[in-house]
């Protein structure tokens, strides 16, 4: 078995997932980089200091996914830490769509039933069948850890109070997608309770990447803080939290 704790990180060939990498290979993890695209996954690994290694991983593809978590008990033999991160806010989004345009696409009137499902694929189903496929691993680990990107979109209690600002931003598809998140999050850390394994939802902030045009106010380094704590507790930690560098996030 490997000698050093090992991190999987999802979607993590740029944007937050790579801030994250970086940071796990800062503090001593040999990180995988997941990336569908192996050779994105390849260049982004090359950037981080310490051991960071690409894996191709697509969350959508169960191949893809089997072949993952086959490829690392093999090399390394655990699996101390997953955070799923890839995410999307709508098909085809990262080819030049403006904010507005995702937006306006989104809203529930109009949204297309195709983008939707896809949005689930990706930001639900796909880390249902990501999580189901290494927890053989993350159950030999003395502490799994597994971190649920999230979003404060995804706070019922956030997005139906009339303060608070831009809450109709994520339509249809990705605010029910993070909300659809957090219960798995919770399903997830009922289950694994009486293990070491703990399950928490992170929100990074509004992050300036890919997924809003670049439109966030935030760092990827400032929006990798809270998944890094949440990756990085000690056996008092939580289990089934929602919550930003700020604090806890109402459901
Ligand atoms: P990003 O820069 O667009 O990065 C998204 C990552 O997910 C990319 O590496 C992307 O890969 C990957 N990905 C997408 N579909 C995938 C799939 N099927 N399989 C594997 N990887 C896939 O976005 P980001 O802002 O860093 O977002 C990271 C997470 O934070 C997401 O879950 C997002 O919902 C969440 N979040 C972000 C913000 C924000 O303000 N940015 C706020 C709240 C929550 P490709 O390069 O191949 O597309």
């Amino acid at each position: 078995m490997h000698d050093k704790p090992v991190a999987l990180v999802t979607g993590a060939n740029k944007g937050i997932g790579h801030a994250i990498a970086k940071e796990l290979a800062a503090r001593g993890y040999t990180v995988l980089v997941g990336s569908r695209d192996l050779a994105r996954g390849e260049a982004a690994a090359k950037q981080i200091a310490g051991d960071a290694r690409a894996i191709a991983l697509d969350v959508t593809n169960a191949d893809s996914i089997a072949a993952a978590a086959a490829r690392i008990r093999r090399e390394l033999g655990r699996l101390d830490v997953l955070v799923n991160n890839a995410g999307i806010v709508k098909s085809g989004a990262q080819s030049g769509v403006t904010v507005e345009e995702i937006v306006q696409s989104g809203r529930p009137s109009v949204a297309s039933l195709a983008d939707v499902r896809e949005v689930f694929e990706t930001n639900v189903f796909g880390v249902i069948a990501v999580t189901q496929a290494m927890l053989p691993l993350l159950r030999e680990a003395p502490a799994g850890r597994i971190v649920n990107m999230s979003s404060s979109l995804g706070s019922l209690t956030l997005i139906s109070d009339p303060a608070t600002p831009n809450r109709s931003v994520g339509g249809v598809a990705y605010t029910p997608s993070k909300s659809a998140l957090n219960a798995v999050t919770v399903a997830f850390a009922q289950e694994l309770a009486g293990t070491a394994i703990k399950v928490n939802a992170a929100c990074p902030g509004y992050v300036a990447t890919d997924l809003n045009a670049h439109s966030g106010t935030r760092t990827v380094a400032e929006g990798a803080r809270e998944p890094v704590r949440l990756a990085l507790l000690g056996p008092d930690g939580p289990t089934g939290t929602f919550s930003d560098d700020a604090g806890p996030i109402p459901w």
